[in-house]
């Protein structure tokens, strides 16, 4: 049918025109009693009005939602580019209530194929919504298969690697720290195995707490004992330079009613040859503090000299003091041995090893 039937007027972007014909709108207007109204369309344009950013754009930027009575292809009232942006806009998932969300009792490991409980399953990360979420492969199969990894591995290189993840310490670095300290232990120099497989990596947790550090706060390589003991008398020099005047100091022995501990329960009491009212006594005297670090602990250990009494029994002749537990393990694992001790003191007195490195 010809154009001219539905156009009123003849705008280039949105012309003013009938939908219907003119036949179809006397019958449509003798039936509802009502004019039909022209209206704006695009037909026929190959430019067309957004009604939403209101830009003038091809009509290529429109979809097609169907056809005009005259032939011509109808397009949306909105670009394409705004329906995308309104549907983004609207799509929001709908929330998901994770308070009734319950972990699955068994799982199936991806490697053997067998269901098995979670507890099987190594833990992962826990979730954004405070679930636990556990790996895809079963323990023993993650284990082999991280056994049978390893064996392919040069075990040098892996612990360079380690070095590099735990300690920030590149290989070069570690060649040159362990040179430096003679292949041997920085406290009590006792020399390291060749593959430095009981190298201790020590550094200081004030700088980084924890067993990472960032590089710079290294301060030395140490044996385990030695590393050890350091962290019991807790990194901290005037403990460790009491513990060395308390090992130094002559044992205080027992005088008094030689046979009461006899009649003890209490193991310790015995293997040291003290009763109760002893110990009561010496914890008094104490103020019920650890005789090096001067710290107020309700589990005192007996502390003995232990060059008269090797091991953890003792005579009465050789008790020395009550001691907290982490100071007694402390000086304990030095041996008892002032020499160490001095050692263990003058390495805390060490600046990190970093300074002398930064400045070459
Ligand atoms: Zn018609
Ligand atoms: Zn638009
Ligand atoms: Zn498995
Ligand atoms: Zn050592
Ligand atoms: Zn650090
Ligand atoms: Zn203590
Ligand atoms: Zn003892
Ligand atoms: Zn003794």
């Amino acid at each position: 049918m010809d154009r001219s039937e539905y156009i009123v007027e003849d705008d280039p972007l949105t012309p003013l025109q009938f939908a219907i014909c003119r036949g179809c709108r006397v019958r449509r207007e003798a039936a509802t009693g009502r004019a039909v109204r022209p209206r704006r369309t695009a037909a026929g344009s190959t430019r067309k009005r957004c009604n939403n950013c209101s830009e003038v754009k091809d009509v290529s930027e429109f979809s097609p939602v169907g056809t005009f009575v005259t032939g011509e292809t109808k397009y949306g009232t909105k670009c394409k580019a705004c329906n995308a942006s309104i549907k983004r806009a609207k799509h929001v998932p709908a929330p998901y209530d994770w308070s009734t969300w319950r972990p699955k009792e068994t799982k199936i490991c991806r490697v053997c194929g067998l269901e098995m409980p979670l507890s099987e399953f190594p833990k992962s990360r826990i979730s954004t919504h405070g679930q636990q979420l556990h790996h895809g492969t079963c323990k023993s199969c993650g284990a082999g298969k991280y056994k049978d990894w390893r064996a392919t591995q040069d075990p040098a290189r892996l612990k360079a690697q380690r070095r590099v993840w735990l300690f920030n310490l590149d290989h070069e670095s570690y060649a040159q720290i362990l040179s430096s300290q003679g292949g041997a232990c920085a406290i009590c120099a006792t020399p390291f195995a060749e593959d430095g497989r009981d190298v201790y990596v020590d550094h200081d947790h004030g700088c980084c707490p924890g067993r990472r550090s960032c590089g710079k706060c290294i301060r030395g390589f140490l044996c385990n004992r030695c590393n050890t003991a350091l962290g019991q008398l807790r990194d901290s020099r005037e403990i460790t330079a009491a513990a060395l005047s308390y090992v130094e100091s002559p044992a205080r022995p027992l005088s008094a009613s030689p046979d009461a501990w006899y009649s003890e329960q209490d193991r310790w009491l015995i293997s040291h040859m003290m009763s109760a009212d002893e110990f009561a006594a010496l914890r008094e005297q104490q103020g019920g503090k650890c005789a090096i670090c001067v710290e107020p602990n309700a589990n005192l250990e007996i502390d003995h000299d232990h060059s008269c009494h090797p091991g953890l029994k003792s005579c009465r002749r050789c008790i020395r003091g009550l001691l907290c537990p982490h100071c007694n393990k402390g000086v304990g694992l030095l041996q008892d041995s002032p020499e160490r001790l001095r050692g263990a003191l003058s390495y805390l007195d060490c600046r990190p090893l970093s300074d002398d490195r930064a400045v070459q």
